[in-house]
């Protein structure tokens, strides 16, 4: 039994033409999870085979832009593409303020929405959603999959949380953006997978903006996530969300960081890259 990641969007909130932003999907069994909803998820979802109207859950690890940014879309393709007369409501976990920013998103799609109920007899309500705010804990379980939550440290963004999913017996975790921090740490210990959004403080570092300089400040670097890596005991390294973008063919130069303090296998890619933990890959 198995848990496949895939790398939906490994971008940041700098636009490239070839990176969508902060996503990745996580499948478990028969459950389908969206981790973040950056910038062009919907058309990564499609392209790995999958739909927002398939989705089991949505986490959300915090509520920067560049990892919400395309909530609206999730919820209103949601909505228009289930055509179950009685849809289930779309379970959405995040950290505390969550309510509030997908009671602000449906707000702001309202007209929409009002479109949508006066011309089909079948829409009769705004898109159903359960909205579940959490810092620390188990938060699901459900079919042979758990997953809790633990905070992590992306201040002076707060709260944030990182998730691990558990499935017969393989463990995957999605650290969101967090420096190394005793959280992470503990959710961390003995999975199979991390997956862990980095920066290069040695290339952003040298930039002339100090608004992009402030941005190492509370991401981990390739070394540090290698480190949490290392004192987890994890199998395997998922680097994603890269800052800046790794030039083509550069990802063994991040690998090579991250390998200064993790001896196990660590995965880099472009967007759609898959990694399978815990059974035949
Ligand atoms: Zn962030
Ligand atoms: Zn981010």
């Amino acid at each position: 039994m198995s848990i496949e990641i895939t790398l939906l969007g490994t971008g940041s909130p700098i636009p490239d033409p070839h990176r969508a932003g902060p996503a990745t999907l996580v499948r478990a069994g028969d459950q389908v999870f969206l981790t973040d909803c950056g910038r062009g998820v919907l058309q990564r979802l499609a392209a790995a085979g999958a739909a927002a109207s398939g989705l089991t859950a949505l986490l959300l690890t915090h509520l920067h832009s560049d990892h919400i940014a395309d909530l609206g879309d999730v919820l209103i393709t949601r909505w228009v593409t289930t055509f179950d007369p009685d849809p289930p409501a779309l379970p959405i976990l995040g950290p505390p303020g969550t309510a509030a920013v997908v009671e602000a998103t449906l707000r702001a799609f309202g007209p929409d929405i009002g479109y949508r109920i006066a011309h089909h007899a079948d829409l009769t309500a705004p898109p159903p959603v359960t909205v579940h705010e959490y810092t620390d804990g188990p938060v699901w379980e459900r079919g042979g999959v758990r997953i809790a939550v633990a905070p992590t440290d992306h201040r002076p963004v707060a709260p944030t949380i990182g998730f691990r999913v558990d499935h017969a017996g393989s463990a995957v975790v999605l650290a969101g953006d967090t420096v190394p921090c005793p959280g992470l740490d503990r959710l961390a210990a003995g999975a199979d997978a991390l997956v862990h959004t980095v920066i290069r403080p040695d290339l952003i570092g040298q930039l002339p903006a100090q608004r992009i300089v402030d941005i190492c400040d509370y991401h981990s670097s390739v070394q540090q996530a290698g480190a949490t890596a290392a004192r987890a005991g994890v199998d395997t390294l998922v680097l994603t969300h890269y800052v800046p973008a790794p030039a083509p063919g550069c990802y063994d130069q991040w690998r090579a960081l991250a390998a200064t303090e993790f001896a196990g296998r660590i995965e880099c890619g472009d967007d759609l890259h898959r990694v399978v933990v815990g059974g035949p890959g």
